[in-house]
């Protein structure tokens, strides 16, 4: 099992399934901050990268806005978003990770 990044959703639909409008043309679009509320969020569409210019929240991409978003670990947020790969084959019992949620 690992961490794919290229199972990641789009970053545009990502933003879009948290409720977020986002304005704009280009590689940055702004919109309500996920973290204060404010309209004060930018995002970039190609990485992900989100960064707010009034609670200076900021990330590397759809991974790091979720897990900070939800309070998960990376294994969490990765799994969340549908980006965590089962090897084939393995074990169903070796993949129940909803213990200790
Ligand atoms: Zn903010």
């Amino acid at each position: 099992m690992a961490f794919d990044r290229n199972q990641l959703p789009h970053p545009e639909d990502y933003y879009r399934d948290c409720g977020l409008r986002l304005e704009g043309q280009g590689k940055w679009r702004k919109t309500c901050c996920s973290f204060c509320d404010y309209h004060t969020m930018r995002i970039n569409v190609k990485t992900g990268a989100y960064v707010c210019t009034d609670c200076d929240a900021s990330g590397e991409s759809i991974l790091d806005h979720h897990m900070e978003l939800t309070g998960a670990d990376e294994v969490q947020a990765a799994k969340g978003l549908g980006a965590w790969w089962h090897a084939p084959g393995a074990s169903s019992a070796r993949l129940e990770v909803r213990h200790g949620l």
